[in-house]
């Protein structure tokens, strides 16, 4: 390929709009335009870079067994209606209705339109197992469309689709993916996590979420630094401490604590520490009050609290949404007396003599008990996991690191088949429900998560199996025929030896032309100019890490090899 010849219309400056790195190289290299909120164009070479995902994920699900299909992206609500989806999908399911009134959605993911291929197709436990799937566009009508292709509203992904005539199988299945995903990110270059993770609304038993590490992952990760335990923060276990012993329980009383509020605020008045006050949290869950207990210096986790609460819909509550639940403003709730819903997490039981709102405007109540002094019969862990709790597998120290989600698989088990009526035929002649695992790679997010991992000031440093051309070679001497014949020789025998090949043969000075190559992330840069006529030699540059290497032309392969792959 040549540069005249390829529309990559790089840009100097760093555009606006965007935050991260990813975004602003991707813009700057001209790999995507945007259209409109969360919605890009594929220019030419970013195009490139998402078919070497493409390639690689292609491969390896072939190589696992899995077949290649295409469903389509518009897809009818009756399927999701069956499913149960419809409604709790939520607002990222785009829908609409065709000019006869039927209502229709864009494709956020395939499981409906799968299962309904399945019920048609599966008939026998001769048909299984099965494995499906494709790389298609997705629509998710996501609120914060950011990051350019890391969170669009437009993207590529994989996913495929199991079905197995038992538990025993799907986990079969679950393990082949689970491996392929592993040689997929590994063949991609990537730095990369596999972690436990939550099942979300898709639904299910068991998943596990593959995380590039970079810090401007959207996702925190606890690690455990003794052991392999590594979950979605999410997901992650909190073991709670265990009640002191031996502290006498004080007699609970009454404080005036007038016009204090908040945590710090409060703490400050009584002189404790936050760890010595229990906070009152309400949200509603499905438009219903919930009141959650929490120690003063911990955060809730949402997740586990809407996975606790099994609903679609968890917002925390609004000073009106506090008075008109509890007649308490917000600042003085607590335990003692309230009216609704009451969760506490784990923590909250075992810590003693804790200060808590007293249900009463300007008035807190100090020395309570869990147990002693308002009944809890919902103990759960709903908290964020920190650095300072034990790992819940070997109780060794925690660490928590970002992430950017590449991958997810999940155990279904039968909730689509039984919902949809997916059955097949066992030996015996018994009607069964397919057993069913789902499993979704970002191919659009991948591009965008190798750059956060592989760049320096200067642009993109592709790994070489990412790279839409692992070289360019840079004409310096466009008017000069020796230079030109050994530019197209080199090209020639580089792209026989198996190599993507670039020739910036654009009439552009020197500086704009190695700027360019850097933004652009070739992994190796050839230079041919005037100093290739006074010595014959050929000048190589490695991006990674700017080795720098004058070779004659007959051994640019075997090196270019070398360097490339050592
Ligand atoms: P997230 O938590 O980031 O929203 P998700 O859990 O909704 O992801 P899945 O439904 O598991 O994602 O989708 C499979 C894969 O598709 C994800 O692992 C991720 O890599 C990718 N993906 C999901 N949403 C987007 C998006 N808005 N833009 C780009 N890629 C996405
Ligand atoms: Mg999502």
């Amino acid at each position: 390929m040549r540069y005249s010849q390829m529309l990559i219309p790089t840009l100097k400056e760093v555009p606006a709009e965007a935050e991260v790195i990813s975004h602003k190289l991707m813009l700057r290299a001209g790999f995507i335009r945007k259209l409109t909120s969360g919605i890009y164009t594929y220019m030419p070479y970013g195009l490139a870079a998402i078919r070497r995902v493409e390639n690689i994920v292609r491969e390896e699900m072939n190589r696992a067994g899995a077949q290649e299909l295409m469903m389509p992206m518009v897809q009818p609500a009756d399927l999701w209606q069956e499913s149960g989806r419809y409604i709790k999908y939520g607002p990222e399911l785009l829908r609409f209705t065709d000019r006869h009134e039927r209502e229709s959605c864009l494709g956020p993911t395939h499981e409906e339109v799968i299962t309904d291929i399945a019920r048609r197709e599966f008939h026998s436990y001769r048909d299984l197992p099965v494995n499906l799937y494709q790389i298609q566009t997705k629509f998710r009508d996501e609120i914060r469309p950011r990051f350019g292709l890391m969170r669009g509203r437009e993207f590529i992904m994989k996913d495929a689709y199991s079905f197995d005539v038992d538990d025993a199988g799907a986990e079969v299945s679950y393990q082949k993916m689970h491996d392929a995903y592993n040689r997929i990110f590994e063949r991609c270059g990537l730095d990369f996590r596999c972690v436990e993770a939550d099942s979300g609304t898709i639904g299910g038993s068991f998943s596990h979420e593959f995380m590039v590490l970079a810090e401007t992952g959207e996702d925190t990760i606890a690690v455990c630094n003794e052991c392999s335990y590594a979950a979605n923060s999410e997901k992650a276990v909190v073991v709670p401490a265990p009640k002191p012993e031996g502290v006498e329980l004080q007699e609970m009383s009454k404080i005036e604590t007038p016009g204090k509020r908040k945590v710090g605020v409060v703490c400050e008045f009584l002189n404790i520490k936050p760890s010595e006050l229990v906070k009152t949290l309400v949200y509603l869950a499905d438009d219903e009050p919930v009141a959650v207990l929490l120690r003063g210096d911990r955060e809730v986790e949402e997740v586990k609290l809407k996975n606790h609460l099994n609903v679609t819909d968890l917002v925390m509550a609004d000073d009106k949404a506090v008075f008109d639940a509890t007649g308490v403003p917000t600042g003085y709730l607590g335990p003692v007396g309230i009216k609704i819903r009451l969760i506490a997490d784990q923590e909250v039981v075992n810590t003693p003599n804790f200060a808590v709102g007293a249900n009463e405007k300007n008035f807190h109540l100090l020395n309570v008990n869990a147990g002693r002094d308002f009944e809890v019969s919902e103990v759960v862990d709903i908290r964020q996991i920190t650095e300072s709790d034990p790992c819940p597998t070997c109780g060794g120290t925690i660490r928590l690191v970002e992430g950017i989600e590449v991958g997810h698989i999940f155990k279904l088990g039968t909730s689509y088949s039984e919902s949809m009526k997916a059955f097949y035929q066992d030996s015996e002649g018994n009607e069964k429900p397919l057993v069913m695992g789902c499993y979704g790679i970002g191919v659009s997010r991948i591009v965008a998560a190798c750059i956060e991992q592989n760049h320096d000031g200067n642009g993109i440093i592709f790994p070489v199996p990412l790279a839409p051309f692992q070289i360019t070679i840079v004409n310096l001497g466009l008017k000069d025929e020796t230079i030109c014949q050994t530019v197209e020789a080199l090209y020639q025998k580089l792209q026989e030896a198996g190599f993507d090949v670039f020739i910036d043969d654009r009439d552009e000075r020197p500086g704009v032309k190695f700027k360019d190559a850097d933004l652009l992330g070739f992994p190796m840069r050839l230079t041919v100019g005037k100093r290739f006529l006074e010595s014959g030699q050929v000048e190589l540059c490695r991006r990674r890490d700017g080795l720098v290497q004058d070779v004659s032309p007959d051994e640019i392969v075997s090196q270019v090899q070398k360097l490339l792959t050592g």
